[in-house]
């Protein structure tokens, strides 16, 4: 089996991590339509973002 790198990185939205990595997803789309969920996040920005780990290095 291989780790697909499926884990959205810190400080990156998960979502659009996923849409941008995961072409299956756009795969379904036809030719001329707009991901919504895209579109939404780049006119309106993203809602949520993965948190960045704290670093605890001293
Ligand atoms: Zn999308
Ligand atoms: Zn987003």
């Amino acid at each position: 089996m291989s780790v697909a790198a499926t884990q959205t990185p810190p400080g990156q939205c998960p979502q659009c991590w996923e849409h941008a990595h995961n072409k299956r997803i756009h795969r379904k789309l036809k030719p001329r339509e707009d991901c919504k969920p895209c579109v939404d996040h780049m006119r309106n920005g993203c809602p949520y973002l993965v948190p960045k780990k704290p670093s605890r290095r001293r």
